[in-house]
């Protein structure tokens, strides 16, 4: 059979609310033009992010009520720390109640002024959590990972040559600890391979680096693995999971992408000092540490939903969903960063609209316009994301990439709504020569993407 359908039968709905033009065009204004300030009921097909937003399954939601709610010793801990250590291989495991929290329970342990922290490329938390220690935070991507329309089968890949220069210019001693983002987020949602994570797991243990996974797609980097390395198609997924933690030390992870809950996360290491530092730090503010600010109905959802994620049926229809939306608008001459990555399709925002210069911000442009065509929320991962207002000139820094990533929320949608969103996408492109840019109005200090306010330079959805 040529069709991959959807490995799941729907039992429970969640209906839709339509909406007309007009009023997307209104929620929108009233939003600041942010989309992260819309009120979901006002979004029609939700590709905001991948982060919290799967359906659980059958067994996902029985395990909720087998929950054991006890504050110590809970029977869900132990099935979750069970899972861990099995899927994952580390003996140390965390819960914290995002991945964010295992990050900062993480550098605060071992971060301090001075120290340089190198990643493929570091996710907008970690990035933060890094610098909030005091510490720099360094992407080192493969040169192929910065170039959009590149295909290459690893484009997540570290520049394992640029970390040994970084490493020989600042010293290893200043270096706390090195990480790889899999599948790489920031970058493109693409895939690691296993001879980069041994090459970058060698050259840490040469150092006495600390090599940490931030693994929050893990199983969807795992089948890539499967589908595009030499050596790995008959192998399991789960045991090409295992095989790439086995080059790590230890792991943070948000259990709301590839752990197919709607919250959750751990710290995972073999450092049993380490940890036990940690669990100190975890108990000031996330909880005691058989709980770690889960519930534990939550802690028996993400057990269950780590068994799940690395079924293959379920990756193949995933990754499947993903490459036909990106095949889909490709196929119109809709610039999309290539090969598709495992968890979203990311639409190159400045070869789209390349008459709105970075300082414009055409990434936003193109979300907004996105939400006005169809009531489609995508995300911009571009200069408002990563860019900086200079405090003293005014002047927007702008980000090394333009980006809008569509991201899939796991078994959420069908088909026919994929199909709805290479329509609009295609609509915008149709009339993207009539789309302006758009300025800041108001931001925060940090991680200003979340609430920025921004203004339509040019008549907007006239
Ligand atoms: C989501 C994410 C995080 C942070 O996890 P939260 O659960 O959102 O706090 C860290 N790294 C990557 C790559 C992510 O995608």
């Amino acid at each position: 059979m040529r069709t991959i359908i959807e490995p799941f039968k729907i039992k429970v709905v969640e209906p839709i609310r339509m909406t007309t033009r007009g009023e997307r065009l209104e929620c929108l204004r009233a939003a600041g033009y942010n989309v992260f300030r819309l009120r979901s009921e006002d979004v029609i097909i939700d590709l905001l992010t991948d982060s919290g937003t799967a359906a659980m399954s059958a067994d996902q939601w029985a395990g909720v009520m087998r929950g054991d709610e006890a504050y110590a010793g809970s029977r869900s801990f132990y099935r979750f720390e069970e899972t861990v250590r099995r899927v994952f291989g580390f003996e140390q495991v965390i819960p914290t109640h995002q991945g964010r929290a295992a990050e900062r329970i993480l550098f605060s342990t071992v971060c301090r002024p001075g120290h340089v922290v190198p990643n493929n490329t570091h996710f907008d938390t970690t990035r933060a959590n890094i610098e909030a220690s005091g510490a720099r935070a360094v992407d080192l991507p493969i040169a192929e990972g910065r170039i959009p329309s590149l295909p290459h089968p690893f484009k997540g890949n570290l520049d394992v040559g640029a970390l040994e220069r970084l490493i020989g210019e600042v010293g290893a001693a200043r270096v706390p600890l090195c990480m790889l983002t899999v599948t790489n987020n920031a970058g493109g949602g693409q895939p690691v391979s296993m001879a980069n994570l041994r090459a970058v797991s060698q050259v840490c243990r040469s150092h006495g680096i600390p090599l940490y996974i931030d693994a929050c797609r893990f199983a969807e980097n795992a089948y890539l693995i499967k589908l595009r390395e030499e050596g790995y198609a008959a192998r399991s997924v789960a045991e090409i999971a295992r095989e790439m933690f086995s080059c790590a030390d230890g792991c943070t992870f948000s259990a709301k992408k590839d752990g197919l809950a709607n919250i959750g996360g751990f710290l995972a290491t073999n450092d049993a000092r380490l940890a036990e530092l940690e669990r100190d730090l975890l108990i000031l503010t996330e909880g005691f540490p058989t709980y770690g600010g889960l519930a534990g109905r939550d802690l028996e959802a993400i057990a269950i939903g780590l068994e799940e994620v690395l079924h293959e049926d379920y990756l193949q229809y995933r990754l499947a969903s993903v490459r036909y939306l990106g095949e889909h608008v490709f196929r119109e001459g809709v610039p999309i960063v290539q090969p598709p990555g495992g968890h979203a399709i990311y639409i190159d925002a400045a070869a789209f609209l390349p008459h709105v210069p970075p300082q414009e911000l055409p990434g936003q442009s193109l979300v907004a316009e996105l939400y006005v065509e169809a009531g489609i929320r995508g995300v911009e991962i571009g200069t408002v994301m990563f860019g900086r207002t200079d405090p003293e000139t005014g002047a927007e820094e702008a980000a090394s990439m333009e980006l809008v990533r569509l991201a899939m929320p796991r078994r959420v949608y069908t088909q026919s709504h994929v199909d709805y969103v290479v329509e609009a996408v295609l609509n915008v492109w149709e009339r993207r020569s009539r789309i302006g840019g758009f300025r800041i109005e108001h931001q925060a200090p940090v991680l200003r993407h979340f609430t920025a306010r921004f203004a339509p330079l040019y008549p907007f959805g006239s």
